[in-house]
């Protein structure tokens, strides 16, 4: 298998809905292309609500994450720019909901999306990252998230039971290493619609900081109502208002990414 892809494949996960996975996986890609890096969003999730935040049309999405997993489509035949520069995405639809049922019959059911992806010849080549924005549960489709990426970032809303959630999650990463992706990282662990004038919030972190130490950014990503007003207007929040709490927090997100991905200059 030609594994030394240049592109870092990140799995958006956390089996929680509405904790910011499709945000992040937007803006966050979006921060990334903005610094000038190529970015690829893979749509796992059949609401595809990264398709539709990033103004991919239901009836636009003629070829769709569904097509690279299930048909072997191959990866240049799917994606699309986006109106963002350097950004673009592989849309998905309701389609991708009766994925894993077809999936199951296949002996390599857990490595499609890596074929699609780390085999996907000079066009997963031209991307710098490529994040895989996965649906709120551990299902197949994360599976296939885990194993095709190299880390899993994790989005985690400060509320309660935050944690908890997590430890199902850190334990589903632990059975890929020991199988099918036996390098799969934890890229980091970023809190989500954060509001610190909220005492739950602050004592989240402070959990979070506490058992995860330097696996959490040190960016928070605050609650912000541009981040969720953007994808109405099918854009990014840095394009919506770039000078929005939001949009500064996920281009500091973004550095810190790129941080510990690519080598600093001396
Ligand atoms: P998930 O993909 O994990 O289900 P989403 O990214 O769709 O979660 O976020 C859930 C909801 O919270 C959406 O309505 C989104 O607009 C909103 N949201 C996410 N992040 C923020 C934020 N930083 N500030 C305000 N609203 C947010
Ligand atoms: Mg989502």
């Amino acid at each position: 298998m030609p594994e030394q892809l240049k592109a870092k494949i990140i799995a958006v996960a956390n089996q929680k809905g509405g904790v910011g996975k499709t945000t992040t996986a937007i803006n966050l890609g979006a921060a990334l292309a903005r610094d000038g890096r190529n970015v690829l969003i893979v749509d796992l999730d059949p609401q595809g609500n990264a398709s539709t935040g990033l103004g991919v049309e239901p009836e636009d999405r003629e070829r769709t994450t569904y097509d690279l997993l299930l048909d072997e489509a191959p990866l240049n035949s799917v994606i699309r720019r986006t109106s963002f520069e350097n950004l673009w995405i592989c849309p998905a639809t309701t389609d991708l909901s009766s994925a894993d049922l077809e999936m199951i019959s296949n002996e390599k059911r857990t490595l499609l999306l890596r074929t699609a992806l780390r085999q996907g010849g000079r066009t997963a080549e031209g991307f710098d990252y490529i994040l895989i924005d996965c649906p709120p549960s551990l299902s197949l489709l994360t599976i296939n998230a885990m194993v095709a990426a190299h880390s899993v970032l994790v989005p985690l809303q400060s509320e309660f039971f935050a944690l908890e959630g997590l430890s199902q999650l850190m334990l589903t990463v632990r059975e890929i290493r020991g199988s099918a992706n036996a390098d799969l990282r934890i890229e980091g662990v970023v809190l989500t619609m954060y509001d610190g004038r909220n005492r739950l919030a602050q004592q989240v972190e402070l959990d979070a900081r506490e058992t995860l130490g330097d696996l959490v950014y040190r960016t928070v990503i605050p609650r912000n109502v541009r981040v969720s007003e953007a994808p109405s207007y099918a854009q990014p929040v840095l394009d919506y208002d770039p000078t929005s709490k939001g949009s500064i927090a996920y281009r500091a997100l973004a550095r810190e990414v790129m941080r510990s991905h690519e080598p600093q200059p001396s």
